[in-house]
């Protein structure tokens, strides 16, 4: 399909998840609105490749998305980069593990603004310029834990649980017009947020790399395979079609299986 002319915003965009996304929404056409943190010259060779590429406009902006001012700014800067943002993908996200009674008050906040604050900030900035086109997508990247807990993760499963919950609401109060909001919810994906987590339960085990990580899919993917940037590109695609014009407010699970159980 061709999402020639349309204009996306990516948070997170610069690594893992986010950047996947940006490259299928590229690959159809439109253009992007790169953000997240990272070395600049990277950064800067990355909007060359995409550009030589996919042959779309591939703007960067560095807003924090864990600052609301800044995040205006960033759908603003795409506005004026291309009058108007007709997709929006809140991606951005950050990790911390702990129980709750160690879990530091500094990171509970920083999940919240970071993974579901943002979400709420960019979409009100975004919303209306897709209204006056009566077409949009919002399409919010949650996660298993979304749907499921697991321990010592107390901020992020809150603020995925809360971004599901928004998705509803953008959703039904989009329900008449041209503009849809879903989410999807990814089980583990072999970014380096995950890399962190195997790492970590490495050092803490005393096990090789390897085998962290195949404790890490076995205990909860039953597929035991990762879900990849590319499949969640795919789905991100299906929900910009005219085939989904219909799906709101839904929390689509791709997970090898995670919360089938
Ligand atoms: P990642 O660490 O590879 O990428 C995170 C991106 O967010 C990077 O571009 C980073 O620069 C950016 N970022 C972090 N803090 C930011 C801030 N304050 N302002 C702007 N940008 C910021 O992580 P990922 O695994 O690709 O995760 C992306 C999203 O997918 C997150 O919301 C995460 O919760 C979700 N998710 C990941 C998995 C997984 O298994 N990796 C599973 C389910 C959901």
């Amino acid at each position: 399909m061709s999402l020639s002319g349309k204009a996306a915003v990516v948070t997170g965009s610069t690594s893992g998840i986010g950047l996947g996304v940006a490259r299928a929404l590229a690959s159809a056409g439109a253009n992007i609105l790169l953000n997240g943190f990272g070395d600049r010259s990277a950064i800067d060779a990355l909007r060359a490749q995409m550009q030589s590429e996919f042959k779309v406009g591939v703007a960067y902006s560095d807003a924090d998305m864990s600052k609301p001012a800044q995040i205006a700014d960033m759908v603003k800067q795409a506005t004026t980069e291309w009058g108007g943002v007709d997709i929006l993908v809140n991606n951005a996200g950050i990790q911390y593990t702990a129980l709750v009674r160690d879990f530091p008050a500094d990171r509970w906040e920083a999940i919240i603004a970071i993974n579901l604050s943002a979400a709420f900030y960019a979409t009100q900035a975004a919303l209306p310029y897709m209204l006056d086109r009566n077409w949009g997508r919002i399409i919010n990247i949650a996660s298993t834990h979304g749907l499921v807990a697991s321990a010592q993760k107390s901020a992020y499963v809150a603020a995925k649980h809360g971004i599901v919950g928004l998705t509803k609401v953008v959703a039904l109060e989009t329900a008449t017009t041209g503009v849809t909001c879903n989410a999807i919810c990814p089980g583990w994906v072999l970014t380096p947020l995950v890399q962190k987590q195997i790492d970590e339960r490495a050092a803490k085990e005393g096990i090789e790399a390897a085998k962290a990580k195949f404790e890490l899919l076995a205990e909860k993917q039953p597929s035991h395979e990762f879900v990849t940037p590319e499949q969640l590109g795919a789905c991100t695609i299906f929900l910009c079609s005219e085939g989904a014009a219909q799906l709101r407010g839904q929390a689509l699970a791709m997970d090898g299986g995670w919360t089938a159980q």
